[in-house]
């Protein structure tokens, strides 16, 4: 049997059928002759109309339908008299499958997303997160469909890692051990007995790995989950969160910047097409420039410029920052977006980055200062991407490993990819979330992943 979506009943199916809907209500009001129940099954951000005549339905038996519950109706799909929608559905039967009663979370409009928060469990079902949710689905499918479109092989990488020096940040231990038995020589604990005969931990990131892919299928990408152990506790990181993680065979740093901008515009441009809808509600409810800001991205480059063009830039201006500018310091937050919203009023890539702010695996320029680094720095966001044209000179990646001491004999791996038939090539990290954040219009990074996870929050 099909069970048509609402989505299908509002936009596609014939008038003056017999039809079933099934949904949560989102609203019922009405007088002594009718209800009307505002009927929500997550396939839309549009409500279908019930309309529940009291002549073919007793009233008693829908007295206590309030927002929430969630009901089968079966009716007749009529054209609608009411503006903004083409049909409603005339009830003839209505099955109650789970009523909710007046303590039910949600029963008001209007609510915080703070609020909302710490009802992650329920928040499902408000028209925000339903909107911000779809267009996370959307999003997630294009990333699959470019690569897929353009040749990229998706290379799932581990996320349990034996490497603790992939160079991104903090890591969780993974480990069978329980926190006080675990088994102690020389007054160090024995990973060896641990459940993988090693130290383990959760992976910050796929890079290494995917280079290990590039190397031999040429285009590869990762998108999976990657966790940091980080107390920032700000609106822009979680502790688990999506990247995706190209990788490409014979690319330098310009096809780099070329990819990172056509794969974003490709995203921007995708969420306008098929996310129209929920786009408009969040451009109405919290974002009246959103749409607009997602045009101005598609319709112009992006600035490229050195971070030390950047650093002059902001050394020149008069503009306070709480965080002074220096060369070979890393940029803030508040820089980035000054560069961005300021002073170039649209998405800037940032390029060759002093070398000892910048992980190991970066190819060194021939100034032996800077690293062909690459930052894509979004508005309101900051950074949404961070890569680089990767070294792959054997000789001097095993000189910056030993420089900035990271331990060349437990990556032996990714050395033989230098030893073996290295070549030229680059890749990058996009964030999943700060890109539905900057697409949805959303300010705060834990509203835009369905369970997030972040310092002292992990309840379910
Ligand atoms: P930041 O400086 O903003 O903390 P980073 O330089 O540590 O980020 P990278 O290691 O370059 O981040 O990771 C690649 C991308 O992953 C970033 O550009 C960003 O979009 C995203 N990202 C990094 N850390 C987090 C986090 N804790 N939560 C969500 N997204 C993140
Ligand atoms: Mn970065």
């Amino acid at each position: 049997m099909s069970r048509p979506s609402i989505l299908h009943l509002l936009n596609q199916a014939e008038p003056n059928t017999i039809v079933t809907a099934r949904g949560w209500v989102r609203t019922r009001r009405g007088n002594k002759a009718v209800s009307f129940i505002a009927l929500n099954d997550g396939s839309t951000i549009h409500n279908l109309q019930v309309v529940v005549d009291y002549a073919k339905i007793n009233e008693e038996d829908i007295k206590a339908i309030g927002t929430g519950a969630c009901l089968k109706v079966t009716g007749l799909l009529v054209e609608s008299p009411a503006a903004g929608q083409r049909v409603e559905l005339q009830a003839t039967e209505i099955e109650i499958y789970g009523l909710a009663d007046e303590t039910f979370p949600m029963q008001k409009k209007g609510h915080t997303l703070e609020f909302l928060r710490e009802q992650a469990h329920l928040r499902f079902r408000t028209n925000t997160f339903g909107a911000v949710f779809r267009v996370r689905h959307a999003l997630a499918f294009a990333i699959h469909k470019y690569y897929n479109d353009n040749g990229y092989i998706y290379l799932h990488t581990p996320i349990i890692t034996g490497s603790d020096a992939e160079g991104a940040g903090a890591m969780f231990r993974v480990t069978t051990f329980e926190p006080n038995a675990a088994p102690v020589t020389d007054g160090v604990v024995d990973f060896s007995q641990d459940f993988f005969g090693r130290s383990t931990h959760l992976t910050v990131s796929g890079q290494l790995e995917g280079e290990l892919g590039a190397m031999a299928l040429g285009k590869v990408y990762t998108f999976g989950p990657t966790f940091r152990a980080e107390q920032s506790n700000t609106s822009r990181h979680l502790a688990e969160f999506w990247m995706i993680e190209p990788e490409v065979a014979f690319n330098d740093l310009e096809d780099n910047m070329n990819l990172a901008e056509d794969f974003l515009k490709y995203l921007v441009n995708y969420a306008l097409e098929h996310c129209k809808d929920d786009l408009e509600f969040l451009n109405k409810q919290y974002d009246t420039t959103l749409i607009e800001r997602l045009q101005f991205v598609l319709a112009n480059d992006f600035q490229r410029l050195t971070y030390t063009e950047a650093i002059e830039i902001l050394k020149a201006t008069k503009h306070k920052f709480e965080f002074a500018v220096d060369w070979s310091t890393d940029l803030q937050s508040e820089h980035e977006r000054y560069l961005v919203e300021q002073h170039f009023g649209r998405p800037v890539i940032l390029t060759d980055y002093p070398k000892d702010i910048k992980a190991f695996y970066m190819r060194l320029n021939d100034d032996g200062k800077t690293v062909r680094a690459m930052d894509v720095l979004f508005p309101g966001i900051g950074e949404i991407i961070g890569g680089s044209q990767r070294e792959e000179r054997y000789d001097q990646l095993v000189a910056r490993m030993d420089a900035m001491g990271v331990p060349t004999d437990e990556l032996w791996w990714y050395l033989d990819t230098r030893k073996f038939g290295t070549a030229p090539h680059a890749g990058f990290g996009l964030g999943f979330e700060r890109l539905v954040l900057f697409v949805t219009g959303m300010t705060n990074i834990r509203d835009v992943i369905p369970f997030p996870r972040f310092p002292q929050n992990a309840s379910f």
